[in-house]
C-alpha cells in the first residue's frame, strides 16, 4: 500500500476520512456540526479597507474526530487555517457564476494518521521514527524527512550494522554501504530515501511529495524486510502438497 495522497494533500473542502492511527482498522468521522471555525479578529478589521476582498479572510478551524471502527473509537483533534477561494460554477449554458469556497489547511492531527501501513513486526522505534514523520508533515516537510531518516537509522541498528567507530559516529550513507554487502536490493531503495531526505539536494526546497516518496520507499523495504504473510501462506502451500489435501491443525 503507497501514500495516498488524495488524503494527504494540503487543503481540503471538506476533511477526509483519515485511517485511524490506533487500530488502523476504521476511519475517522468528523461531526461537522461539532467543527468550530471562526473568522479571526484581524481579518475582521480588514472588511473596512476600501480594497477589501472576500479572499482576503482568515480563519481557524478545530475539530475531533471519531475512529468508527466499534471496538476503538478513538479520538483524533485536528486544528488548522480555513481560507477562502475564488471558483467559478457554470450553468447548461455556459454562464459561470462566482464562488467563494472554504478551504481547510489541517496544521496539527493528535494523534496523527500514518500515511502507510508497516508490517506488524517491523521494528517499533522504527515505527515510532515514523509516527513521528507523519505528525511532522503536517508543519514541515523538512521535519518529516528528518524523522523517515531518523526510522533508516534504528532499521541499521536493527540489523546490526555498525552505528560508531572510535571517536565518530559513521554517516548514513556508510552505513548503508555496509548494509548493501548483505542486502543489495533493500540498501539500494535506502540510499534512494537518504537522498530525498537530503534538503541540501533540492534546489527548491523539500516537498511533501518528496517525504512521500520516501515513505513508499520505506514501506517497501520493511514488507521486504518483516511481511510474514508470504512465508505463511507458502507454509501452507507446502504442507498442502506434501499432504496432497487439506492439513488438519494439530489438536
Ligand atoms: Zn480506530
Amino acid at each position: 500500500m503507497t501514500v495516498d495522497r488524495t488524503l494527504f494533500a494540503t487543503t481540503f473542502t471538506t476533511l477526509p476520512d483519515w485511517p485511524c492511527p490506533t487500530c488502523g482498522k476504521g476511519h475517522l468521522k468528523a461531526d461537522k456540526d461539532a467543527l468550530l471555525n471562526q473568522e479571526t479578529g484581524p481579518s475582521k478589521a480588514a472588511h473596512e479597507h476600501d480594497a477589501w476582498d472576500p479572499e482576503w479572510i482568515e480563519r481557524r478551524f478545530a475539530a475531533l474526530l471519531t475512529c468508527n471502527f466499534a471496538n476503538c473509537g478513538d479520538l483524533v483533534a485536528v486544528l488548522g487555517d480555513v481560507s477562502i477561494v475564488e471558483e467559478y460554477s457554470y450553468d447548461y449554458d455556459g454562464e459561470p457564476t462566482q464562488e467563494f469556497n472554504e478551504r481547510l489547511k489541517p496544521r496539527s492531527l493528535s494523534p496523527a494518521p500514518l500515511p502507510i501501513r508497516p508490517p506488524e513486526d517491523s521494528p517499533e522505534l522504527v515505527k515510532e521514527a515514523l509516527r513521528e514523520a507523519a505528525g511532522l508533515i503536517w508543519q514541515s516537510a523538512e521535519g518529516a524527512a528528518n524523522q523517515v531518516r531518523q526510522a533508516v537509522e534504528h532499521l541499521m541498528d536493527e540489523q546490526g550494522v555498525t552505528k560508531s567507530a572510535p571517536g565518530a559516529f559513521v554517516p548514513l550513507h556508510k552505513r548503508i554501504k555496509e548494509f548493501e554487502g548483505k542486502d543489495p536490493k533493500n540498501a539500494e531503495i535506502l540510499l534512494a530515501v537518504k537522498w530525498l531526505g537530503n534538503s541540501g539536494s533540492h534546489a527548491g526546497g523539500l516537498t511533501r511529495d518528496d517525504v512521500f516518496d520516501a515513505f513508499d520507499m520505506v514501506e517497501l523495504v520493511l514488507v521486504n524486510l518483516y511481511d510474514t504473510t508470504t512465508a505463511t501462506i507458502m507454509a501452507k502451500v507446502k504442507a498442502i502438497n506434501t499432504q496432497k489435501g487439506p492439513v488438519k491443525p494439530t489438536p
